[in-house]
């Protein structure tokens, strides 16, 4: 038959009345777990050094344990809180001392009294926090038994004291975090913003492997024999989603490297005939460039000059497909797309993309460069705009010293000029 009536060993303290209360005091600090802080380190080797003793402790005493956010000549960063007289301390308001543990009916018994760290002497002052619940001690230890004077104990409260500040300022902290956005609190906001553009940069880095994964396996299937040409369609259509939400991804990533200044192109001769020839060819097989015609337009090559510029052929052949991807969507089914490259002779060579599209309002053709900027037709229309790849085209052009803009065609419809020096100007 079980024993109905297990002894509690007297050094195990009674929860106190308040403990639900007082646990969520102590959590509301934010500090269990948290690494070592100057704040709490000096405290404990200052109650240490005037004390004599040698080993001194801020002690936080959790549910089940007790956890030393500062310590002195003590190696566990913790303890089971049966063992603790920290637990017996915070029972009461007042500092509880034991002269000589061997001699003390609650204590003779301990593990840590009988075994390491072979504790003879405790004074142990409780962390009171402004709304009355004992959050642990500051409490010094020794392996002899003695006392401490009037004037130690003393400045061992004073210290405790300076604890429940350290932990009452941790705790408007986090009140403070938690009550934001507060209009007064502009500096905050600002920095809050820069972590959520860091974050959300993270989140779109990770985004870029599993979509190239779709990406490579939809392609290594839609490109099969055999498959059913419904399955085909399917598959395309998932390439091209795919391919749209790649290309956003990337003019994310590239805008906030732009911003904080971290766009560096890596410039190498780059064959812009060559450039356009081949973005077109990708364009042309798309499924969104259905039913539009897509040609290359290189004159200016025939003339002799060769289309070659220092640049960065990724972040050109992305400004391409942006222009063309655009061209595309606004250009009416049966149009036609015109892409081209022409030298000017004069230190400058032009891209151009030409579409027969809606064209864009003059008040606008600046503001369509600016980061989020949709036209306002597109603003309330299924199309999935979200402002960004101009905003990337101007970034990466300007990151080669070059300058884009759009112009209004004669027969209608929008010509984008990109226009870049045959070298690319100073840092770029
Ligand atoms: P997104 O990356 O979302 O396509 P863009 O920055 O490329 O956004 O374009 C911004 C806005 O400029 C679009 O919402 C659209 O209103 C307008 N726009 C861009 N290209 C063209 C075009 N070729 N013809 C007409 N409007 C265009």
């Amino acid at each position: 038959m079980a024993d109905q009536h297990v002894q509690i060993p007297p050094y195990v303290a009674p929860l106190p009345p308040d403990e639900d209360a007082r646990l969520a005091a102590l959590l509301a600090c934010d500090v269990l777990d948290t690494p070592p802080e100057l704040a709490f380190d000096n405290i404990v080797a200052l109650a240490a050094r005037l004390t004599g003793t040698p080993m001194a402790l801020v002690n936080l005493v959790d549910r089940a344990r007790q956890w030393f956010k500062a310590r002195v000549g003590v190696e566990p960063t913790e303890t089971p809180r049966e063992l603790a007289f920290c637990a017996h301390a915070i029972l009461r308001r007042e500092p509880l001392i034991v002269g000589d543990a061997h001699t003390d009916g609650r204590f003779a018994t301990n593990p840590l009294v009988l075994g390491p760290p072979h504790v003879r002497f405790y004074a142990g002052v409780p962390l009171v926090s402004r709304d009355g619940f004992a959050l642990g001690t500051l409490c010094v230890l020794d392996r002899e038994p003695r006392q401490l004077t009037p004037q130690q104990l003393e400045g061992l409260q004073a210290l405790a004291r300076q604890v429940v500040i350290e932990l009452e300022l941790r705790r408007r902290n986090r009140e403070l975090e938690e009550r934001l956005p507060d209009p007064t609190a502009i500096a905050d906001l600002a920095a809050a913003q820069q972590q959520k553009d860091e974050l959300a940069q993270l989140i779109v880095h990770d985004l870029k492997n599993p979509l190239m994964i779709i990406l490579g396996n939809a392609s290594y299937i839609a490109d099969r024999r055999g498959l059913p040409e419904g399955d085909r369609r399917a598959l395309r259509d998932v390439i091209t989603a795919a391919e749209s939400l790649q290309r956003m991804i990337m003019n994310l990533l590239d805008v906030g490297r732009a911003e904080h200044g971290v766009l560096l192109p890596r410039p190498r001769p780059v064959d812009l005939a060559e450039t356009v020839r081949s973005a077109v060819r990708t364009a042309s097989g798309r499924n969104d460039a259905r039913d539009r015609r897509i040609t290359a337009n290189l004159g200016a090559e025939v003339g002799g000059e060769p289309l070659v510029v220092e640049a960065d052929v990724d972040l050109i052949q992305r400004i391409l497909e942006n222009l063309i991807d655009n061209a595309c969507k606004y250009t009416p089914a049966g149009g036609a797309i015109e892409v081209g490259a022409s030298a000017r002779g004069d230190g400058w060579l032009e891209l151009w993309v030409a579409d027969e599209g809606p064209g864009i309002p003059d008040n606008f053709k600046t503001r369509v460069f600016d980061k989020y900027a949709r036209v306002a037709r597109d603003a309330g229309s299924d199309r999935t705009s979200c402002g960004l790849g101009l905003a990337f085209c101007r970034l990466a052009a300007e990151a080669h010293g070059g300058r884009i803009w759009v112009e209004d065609r004669r027969t209608g419809g929008s010509l984008f000029r990109l226009r870049l020096p045959l070298v690319p100007a100073e840092g770029g």
